[in-house]
Formats: C-alpha cells, structure tokens, sequence
C-alpha cells in the first residue's frame, strides 16, 4: 500500500477548498433539520470497527445520514477528475467510493437506515426525505414493542 498524499501546493490548496464546501452542506442540512424541529447526532460513530462516522445521526432510531461531497465523492453530475495528478485524485475518489459502499452495506446489516444525499441536494428536500424516514421508524419502534397500542 503506497501513502496517498496531495503532491503540490495546488493539490493541498484544493483539499482544503473542497473539504471546506462539503462542510457547508452539511450545516445547511443540520439548520434546516433543526428548523423542522428534528433533534440528532452530529458526527456520530455508527460502527467502531471499522470506525465510521455519519454527518447526522439519530441513533436510537438507527438512522444514519451522510452527506456526500460531489467532488469527493465522484457525483456523476458535478464530479471532475483533475488533469494534474490524476492518479493521486483517482485513487482518493475511487477508495472514498469504495468506502461509501461498505459503510452502507455494514450499516443495513446492523439494521441501520441510510440515507445518502449529495452536497449539490437541496436542503429543504433532503430534510423531508430525513423527515419521513425518523417517522416511519417511530412508527415501526411503537408498533413493534410490546404493550404498545396501535391506533386505528
Ligand atoms: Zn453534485
């Protein structure tokens, strides 16, 4: 396994850049859950080996949401794969992908929903897509515990 690392001031300048964006997305998805009146988990660990870390989380419904930078993580809309140092950006999307797929499969294993938005998504649809999954397993917690129940 060789060490990937970014080869030229450029290449540093540009991780910062793009690391920074995704950042923003995710914050414009955590105000508007927020503004919705959801409550949850930043940067939650949903599994410990390997460690993975949603964006947000709400874990006692076993919902984990991800926010997926379209550069990072090679959007077939808005993903690019520089010129310069194509190998060193292949290689950093591709395992970045790569990792998503286990992260995802991992997660439906151990009875986790995931939801995957990229950052190019609206917020606001985001939010109801997050919205509509903490219902449904709120739902499925009060119907499936015993004692509990059901309307209608
Ligand atoms: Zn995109």
């Amino acid at each position: 396994m060789s060490r990937i690392q970014p080869s030229s001031p450029e290449t540093s300048r540009r991780m910062a850049k793009v690391r920074q964006k995704g950042t923003d997305a995710e914050i414009a998805l955590r105000s508007e859950l927020y503004r919705k009146g959801l409550r949850y988990r930043v940067d939650y660990e949903v599994l410990k080996k390997p460690r993975r870390v949603a964006d947000v989380a709400f874990p006692g419904l076993k919902i984990a949401v991800f926010v997926d930078g379209c550069f990072w993580h090679g959007c077939p809309k808005h993903g690019t794969w520089p010129k310069q140092n194509a190998e060193f950006w292949r290689q950093k999307i591709e395992a970045n992908r790569l990792r998503d797929t286990d992260t995802n499969s991992r997660l439906l294993e151990s009875g986790w929903t995931v939801l995957r938005f990229w950052e190019h998504e609206s917020p606001i649809e985001a939010t109801d897509t997050v919205a509509q999954a903490v219902a449904i397993a709120k739902e499925k917690r009060c119907t499936s515990s015993p004692g509990v129940n059901k309307k209608n």
